[in-house]
């Protein structure tokens, strides 16, 4: 059985840990490694090893640092199907939405590799007579980063590139469900001409998170995972003096207008509720339909019988299997628990047949009508292919409703009336807003963020803002005297 190791100061080593777990093909069930907890000296030998490159990687120049992210880009783009094979095989969702995880990681690639601009300071001349104020965007030491099993690519590549360009050292706890991927990709890092210890990976669960919260010598921790968790590392973290970014859990909603394109607005809402098996966290799992829009509920549920539910690696697959037998079976008590609360089950998915794959965690698209708050399937995020509808008179009331759920992560609204979509922008309580786009994940140009519970933190985790996140701005101060000029009294005052 294959292990997955450990990177510590430019080597890949075996874990000395007594505790595994497998990462699990999650069509077939079929064991594809281990994966160790790491021990703390282990996590200490990492933080260690950043802790020294630091020192020279600092001052290593602006150029040199952004041409090695040149390379990688170029690296990703040569291994791109490779990496997409690994993922769908430890993660499930299919080999075109793995390359999409993979490319949107790219993207952020190709932005680290023109940070140069992104990284200058500002510079005031003549603040006071003969004085200027300038600033300086300094990286801040060894930065850490904790990944979520959703996009094993895209999301460990938010936090490294731009860390590292930035002129950062690196620790990161890839999650423990499909560390496989991730791990590929920090082997073309090194290709890519990464010195030993500027990147350094410790694999595990709460434990290995705690120690990375704790340590003193990590100075910030960008984290993206559950709410529950997230809200745990932001305060454990902080107590420490850490900078901490935490993109967390959703609950994200549609409204659909009954002058929306009908078949545009229904297919985009099946990819978004339904695609990697509603296993993003920026998923359409709640729908608000307004008014007329409440008839084409069985034209939806038509569409969304007809996807194909498989392994990811089988051409056709719409649906492929969630992560874990027991996210499965949470899915499938929320599905029972609706049922229970009074909600109308217009498609049930539950325990669908997917020859050659008898053995995987599968649900199928499912569909309720008729969904509350106060439900536990309204309330809480399923991580599932459920779709909850909800019905409004007016967009008044469809705003309000969007806006009365704690989650602030992703929203979408379909219309033909600009002065709709426009009043949505405007009133809706989100961080990233779709106007006929289900899933609009920034583009690096832009940076990922969120708000209520979906956000702990000021900056975005990719993008312009995060260089603030990963860079200390020094603000200087100075004036200088030429040679000829004869020298005044002490100045023992405050002003300049
Ligand atoms: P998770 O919170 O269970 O795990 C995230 C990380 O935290 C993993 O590395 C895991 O090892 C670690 N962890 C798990 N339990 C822990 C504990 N008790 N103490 C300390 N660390 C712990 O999340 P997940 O199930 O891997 O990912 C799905 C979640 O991530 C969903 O809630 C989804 O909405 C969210 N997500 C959010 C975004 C975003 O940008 N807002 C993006 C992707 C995923």
């Amino acid at each position: 059985m294959s292990t997955v190791k450990l990177l510590i100061n430019g080597e890949f080593v075996e874990s000395s840990t007594t505790e595994w777990r497998d990462v699990i093909n999650p069509a077939t069930q079929e064991v594809l490694a281990r994966v160790p907890m790491a021990t703390a000296a282990e996590i200490s030998a990492a933080v260690s090893s950043a802790r020294n490159a630091f020192k020279t990687w600092r001052k290593t120049p602006i150029g040199a640092r952004a041409r090695i992210f040149l390379k990688y880009q170029q690296l990703i783009r040569e291994n791109m199907k490779e990496l997409a094979a690994l993922l769908t095989a430890e993660q499930g969702k299919t080999l075109a939405d793995a390359e999409g995880d993979i490319f949107r990681g790219l993207e952020v690639v190709e932005h680290a590799a023109n940070i140069g601009s992104l990284q200058m300071g500002e510079i005031a001349n003549n603040v006071a007579s003969g004085v200027d104020t300038y600033t300086l965007q300094q990286p801040i030491g060894v930065c850490a980063g904790i990944t979520p099993f959703n996009f094993p690519a895209m999301i460990p590549l938010w936090m490294f590139p731009m860390a590292i360009a930035c002129g950062n050292t690196f620790v990161l706890k890839p999650s423990e469900q499909d560390p496989m991927v991730t791990m590929r990709l920090v082997e073309l890092a090194l290709r890519a001409g990464i010195p030993p210890g500027v990147l350094n990976v410790v694999h595990g669960g709460e434990d290995v998170v705690n120690a990375i919260c704790d340590h003193p010598d990590i100075k910030a921790v960008s984290f993206v995972g559950s709410t529950r968790v997230g809200t745990h590392v932001y305060h454990r973290a902080s107590q420490t003096g850490k900078r901490v970014q935490c993109m967390m859990g959703a609950k994200n909603h549609a409204i659909v207008l009954p002058d929306a394109n009908k078949e545009q607005a229904l297919n985009n809402l099946l990819g978004a509720a339904f695609g990697a098996a509603g296993q993003r966290c920026m998923a359409l799992p709640v729908t608000v339909l307004v008014g007329e829009a409440n008839d084409w509920i069985p034209e939806l549920v038509e569409k969304a019988r007809g996807l194909k539910i498989s392994g990811g690696a089988e051409p056709g697959t719409d649906i492929g299997p969630l992560i874990s037998c027991a996210a499965k079976e949470r899915v499938e008590s929320f599905i029972a628990g609706g049922i229970e609360g009074g909600a109308k089950l217009e498609l049930d998915g539950r325990r669908p047949e997917v020859p050659g794959y008898e053995g995987g965690n599968f649900v199928g698209p499912t569909i309720f009508s008729g969904v509350k708050p106060g439900m536990a399937i309204y309330d809480q995020e399923i991580f599932g292919p459920v779709l909850c509808l909800v019905r409004a008179a007016t967009l008044d009331e469809a705003i309000a409703f969007i806006n009365g759920n704690p989650n602030g992560n992703g929203t979408a609204i379909f219309t033909q009336s600009g002065a709709a979509a426009r009043k949505f922008q405007e009133e809706v309580e989100a961080g990233q807003i779709g106007i006929n786009v289900p899933i609009p994940v920034p583009v690096p140009l832009f940076s990922f963020t969120g708000s209520g519970a979906s956000k702990l933190g000021d900056l975005g985790p990719y993008g312009k803002q995060v260089i603030l996140f990963y860079t200390q701005t020094k603000t200087i101060t100075a004036r200088w005297f030429d040679d000829s000029s004869v020298a005044g009294p002490v100045n023992t005052t405050i002003s300049l």
